[in-house]
């Protein structure tokens, strides 16, 4: 499953045959950089790679927004603070890179749409990367979906986010697919209150027991 980025010490520099770690070759990809010069942001690849085999936990989001392109951390922006209280933990776990994993479906920041909301992550990101960090982090015991792309891929689904997310039983406990946590999808949690009378609920109690070594 999934897990990038480095805080400095974490990930090997190189691998066994004296190649580059796959963190570090995420981290030097540029296959994106004209894709995001011709962005209104133009800016360039930053990927924010967060990830250790052993995590026991593994959120496979989206893509990262512009506060995390800026500070080079998953999930450090209000989405951020929804995913934490909906997992039940707090930063010093939801950062610890020996129990928790963050691997979106793009590495970088994909810039914004004419309305100023982010754009799809590129499916190059994917294709090239995805696969090998799943590979690399072997089975995570619990793996958080974050809204509908991570779905598509982990899940093979093409359902929409609603039914998928009702579906959730279907995977637990070992999988959880969630909506996004962006405030855009506020109206979305108010008009499905059985997320948060019932999902999430079960998903503080798998989430304290992977954490916890059971499970
Ligand atoms: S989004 Fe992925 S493929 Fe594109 S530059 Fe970033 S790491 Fe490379």
């Amino acid at each position: 499953m999934a897990r990038a980025g480095r805080p400095e010490n974490v990930t090997p520099a190189h691998g066994a045959g004296g190649e580059p770690a796959l963190a570090d070759r995420i981290r030097a990809c540029r296959i994106c950089s004209d894709r995001f010069a011709a962005t209104a942001t133009a800016h360039a690849p930053r990927p924010v790679v967060w990830f250790r085999p052993g995590a026991r936990l593994l959120i496979a989001g989206q893509a990262p927004g512009a506060r995390v392109h800026a500070s080079g951390r998953p999930f450090t922006d209000p989405s951020g603070d929804r995913l934490r209280d909906w997992l039940g933990i707090g930063e010093d776990v939801f950062y610890d890179l020996s129990r928790v994993a963050v691997v979106p479906m793009a590495f970088c920041f994909p810039g914004y749409d004419d309305r100023k909301a982010d754009l799809p992550p590129p499916p190059v990101c994917a294709r090239t990367w995805h696969g090998q960090v799943m590979a690399e982090l072997g089975e995570a015991p619990l793996v958080v979906l974050v809204g509908g792309h991570a779905h598509r891929w982990h899940l093979g689904t093409r359902a929409g986010v609603t039914e998928t997310v009702a579906g959730w039983r279907a995977h637990a406990p070992w999988v959880f697919p969630l909506p996004h946590p962006s405030w855009r999808n506020t109206a979305w949690l108010k008009r499905n209150p059985w997320f948060a009378a019932e999902l999430l609920p079960a998903l503080r109690v798998r989430v304290q027991e992977v954490l916890d070594g059971a499970g």
